[in-house]
């Protein structure tokens, strides 16, 4: 069988030549005689794989040398608690901006840690935008402030990065991690789930500032201590030994293309494709404002929940996997990581426009 378009929302499309690459070393890499799945993670030959991991991935991302990178497991569900474990130390307090679901979930775990507030909402607007911000949104003694940095469900993204002045910032970015040059001295914490743009499931990324790290709650899970995992160079325990390697083939697949900078252009030059037929007709509609628009997760609907079905299996008929939206908000959802291929995208917006003339609204 062809592979298909998948527009899944994670996990998602890996690019080809990763794919490619790891099965032809799937069975012996290197001269180990033995798959990256099969090998001690404390051997030689695993440690420069995850180091080389770490570089490829500081340097794509220009990642300050006061930062540590964190190989982790849990998901990205794991650091709403980790966050707070970790950072609510000196007045216990947080400001949390609740964009979409999962900034939601991520407020509602850490509030069982401290006081945690919402400092901005969309919720009342169904979240189809991103609440602007300034410094005086935040209580200034709070130890961190918390964004989603990319709303995947709702297909909303930050179009700025909050001035919190001299308050941490930290950032859920799973589904927007390595689209684009991000500037990571704004940040004191970026996390993400890799499932959506960089590995397989199983892996979490933490990007942290080294003078955030220490200061725990005594009562911390070990596993969920920043500190140790960065003194163990994220091998306290067995970190996601495979998933770390693909990441790695990730990393080196956008560095060889040019890096964040080239991605981007590519990632704009992709939804640009489909929001450009969105603007241009009124069978579909999308939902979110302009400003707030996601580059990596594309919602619309055509109003009717029926014909929303029908659109989500025609599709799916023709190699378009995976445009249903979130069980939560219903329409469509297209998913286009880096992954994906701006063939991809001309074939679905090819499809929106026959599905349009063969099934016309009643008014
Ligand atoms: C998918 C997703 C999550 C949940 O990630 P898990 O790895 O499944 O825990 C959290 N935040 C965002 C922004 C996501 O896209």
């Amino acid at each position: 069988m062809e592979r298909v378009y998948n527009f899944s929302a994670g996990p998602s499309m890996l690019p080809l030549p990763v794919l490619e690459k790891a099965a032809k070393e799937m069975m012996c890499y290197e001269d180990s005689g033995m798959s990256v799945m099969e090998m001690s993670h404390r051997s030689p030959v695993y440690d420069k794989i995850i180091k080389d991991a770490e570089a490829k991935l500081r340097e794509l991302m220009q990642i300050p040398d006061n930062y540590k990178v964190l190989f982790l497991q849990g998901g990205a569900s794991t650091q709403f608690a980790a966050v707070p474990l970790n950072l609510l130390n000196k007045s216990g307090k947080a400001d949390y901006i609740v964009s979409g679901q999962f900034s939601g979930k991520a407020f509602k775990e850490a509030q069982k840690y401290g006081d945690v507030v919402t400092a901005a909402s969309s919720k009342d607007a169904n979240f189809t935008f991103v609440p602007k911000t300034d410094r005086n949104s935040f209580r200034p003694d709070a130890d961190y402030v918390h964004i989603c940095f990319n709303n995947t469900i709702y297909g909303t993204k930050f179009p700025y990065i909050p001035d919190t002045g001299d308050i941490p910032l930290v950032a859920d970015m799973s589904s927007c991690i390595i689209s684009e040059p991000v500037d990571v001295s704004k940040f004191g914490l970026i996390y993400a789930g890799a499932q959506k743009n960089m590995a397989p499931a199983g892996l979490t990324i933490v990007i942290v500032r080294e003078d955030l790290i220490g200061n725990a709650k005594e009562m911390i899970p070990t596993m969920l201590d920043y500190s140790v995992m960065a003194e163990n160079d994220s091998m306290y325990n067995t970190p996601p030994c495979y998933c770390i390697y693909i990441a790695k083939l990730v990393y080196e697949w956008i560095l060889e293309m040019g890096g964040l900078e080239e991605m981007k252009k590519y990632n704009e030059k992709k939804c640009a494709i489909l929001y450009d037929y969105l603007d241009s007709q009124d069978y579909y509609i999308a939902p979110v404002e302009k400003e707030s628009r996601s580059m990596m997760n594309v919602t619309f609907v055509t109003g009717d929940s029926e014909l929303d079905k029908k659109f989500a299996k025609e599709a799916d008929a023709q190699g378009l996997k995976n445009l249903k939206g979130h069980r939560s908000v219903g329409g469509m959802r297209a998913s286009i990581y880096n992954a994906m291929p701006i063939e991809g995208v001309e074939k679905l917006v090819e499809f929106m426009k026959e599905f349009a003339k063969n099934n016309p609204k009643a008014n």
